[in-house]
C-alpha cells in the first residue's frame, strides 16, 4: 500500500511537461488531402501530414527558404524545424511509394486569421481570430451554417467515417 502512495506520487510530483509552441503558419492548404489514381482511394489506412508538416515542407520546397528562414517564419527553433521536414518527407515517401492516400490534419500550429465556408451559398471569407468568436453568419446570404476551414482542417471532418 504504502508503495502505491509513493508511486502515485512519484507521478503526481512529474513536472508537467513543458508546453510546446504553437507554430505559425501563413494560411490553410489548397485541399484536405491526396488520392491514388487507379486505385480504390482508402484500401489502406491514409497517411496523415499534420499542418505544421505541410508549413515545413511548403516553406522548404515551394517557397525554398533554407532551413534557417523556414524556422523563424514558424517560430521554432532549427533542430525542430529540421525534425517536422524530415518526418513530413518520410510520410509523403511512404504515401508516394506505398500508393497511400494522404490527409492534411491537426498540429501544433496558430493562425493569424480564421476562413469561413459558407455551406449555403459556398462564399468563403476570412476574419481575425478575435472575429471569430463572434462571427455566426455568412456576410453574403446571412445564412448561419458556416464552417470554420480551420476547424476543418485541425479536427477533420465528420465524413472521413464513409471514406474507410
Ligand atoms: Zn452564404
Amino acid at each position: 500500500m504504502g508503495m502505491m502512495t509513493t508511486i502515485t506520487t512519484a507521478i503526481t510530483d512529474k513536472p508537467m511537461p513543458r508546453k510546446r509552441m504553437c507554430r505559425k503558419m501563413a494560411g490553410l492548404p489548397e485541399v484536405k488531402g491526396f488520392r491514388p489514381f487507379d486505385r480504390e482511394p482508402f484500401r489502406l489506412p491514409p497517411v496523415i501530414i499534420t499542418l505544421d508538416q505541410f508549413e515545413a515542407i511548403r516553406l522548404a520546397d515551394y517557397e525554398k527558404l533554407n532551413q534557417e528562414e523556414a524556422a523563424v517564419k514558424m517560430g521554432i527553433s532549427r533542430p525542430t524545424f529540421t525534425r517536422l521536414y524530415e518526418e513530413a518527407r518520410n510520410r509523403l515517401a511512404e504515401a508516394l511509394i506505398e500508393g497511400k492516400s494522404f490527409i492534411i490534419e491537426g498540429g501544433e500550429v496558430s493562425f493569424s486569421s480564421v476562413s469561413f465556408r459558407c455551406s449555403d451559398c459556398k462564399h468563403s471569407f476570412q476574419t481575425s481570430k478575435e472575429e471569430a468568436e463572434t462571427t455566426t453568419a455568412c456576410p453574403k446570404c446571412k445564412s448561419t451554417q458556416i464552417v470554420s476551414m480551420n476547424d476543418f482542417f485541425l479536427k477533420g471532418c465528420q465524413c472521413r467515417k464513409n471514406w474507410y
